[in-house]
């Protein structure tokens, strides 16, 4: 396949995915929905930080899950009482925004004010896909190292926070979170940064009032 065909081809793939994501963000606009694509490698804390939404948000919270296989993260939610659909991407890499509109179609999205739609957990590829969210939130965790913000950019200079989880975790690591911050203000001038740990709940309040701030 020539360098132009191959363009062309991942050219398409990406602006039938916007037709989709503008479609998902009209449907959240005219229900007063904010709706944040939640990006962070697989063990980095994400539905620990969205079980901490549903403890204080209840059945204004509502999930998509993303992942290769399993309903256990959306299961985990259910248990908090929370509204989650899991998709199950049999081994895709990153949610798409046709997946994620099949997801809004299925769900009973009357009591919702805040959609966190849980990405597969990987900090490269859904970086390049809109899902129809108002806001992309990546979440980086302290055992994760320091060194994550310049090697992953893509994602990091596209969100408008950064969530550094597993605060807690602090002194008991090797870890520079000054340097996090200051790597992530060099490439995202404009991004928010938050400290958080979902386990103790430090900083979670903070982060929920952020995000119902952000226009819908
Ligand atoms: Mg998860
Ligand atoms: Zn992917």
């Amino acid at each position: 396949m020539t360098e132009g065909k191959r363009i062309a081809i991942a050219q398409g793939v990406l602006s039938k995915n916007d037709a989709y994501a503008r479609k998902n963000r009209a449907f959240l606009d005219a229900r007063g929905i904010r709706a944040f694509n939640l990006i962070g490698s697989p063990g980095s804390g994400k539905t620990t930080l969205l079980e901490a939404f549903a403890l204080r948000l209840g059945e204004k919270l509502a999930v998509i899950e993303g992942d290769l296989q399993t309903r256990r993260d959306a299961e985990r939610l259910e248990k908090k009482g929370i509204l989650a659909y899991q998709i199950e991407t049999g081994g895709g890499c990153h949610l798409d925004a046709e997946q994620v509109e099949r997801a809004l179609q299925a769900m009973d999205l009357r009591r919702c004010q805040i959609l966190m739609i849980e990405n597969v957990g990987n900090l490269v590829c859904p970086a390049a896909y809109d899902l129809g969210e108002h806001a992309k939130i990546a979440l980086l965790s302290l055992p994760e190292g320091d060194d994550k913000i310049l090697k992953y950019p893509s994602i990091f200079r596209r969100v408008r926070a950064l969530v550094l989880q597993k605060i807690d975790l602090l002194p008991y690591l090797d870890v520079n979170a000054a340097r996090v911050e200051s790597e992530f203000r060099l490439l995202n001038p404009e991004g928010s940064i938050f400290r958080v740990s979902a386990k103790t709940g430090e900083g979670v309040d903070d982060l929920l009032r952020f995000l119902q701030t952000v226009s819908p």
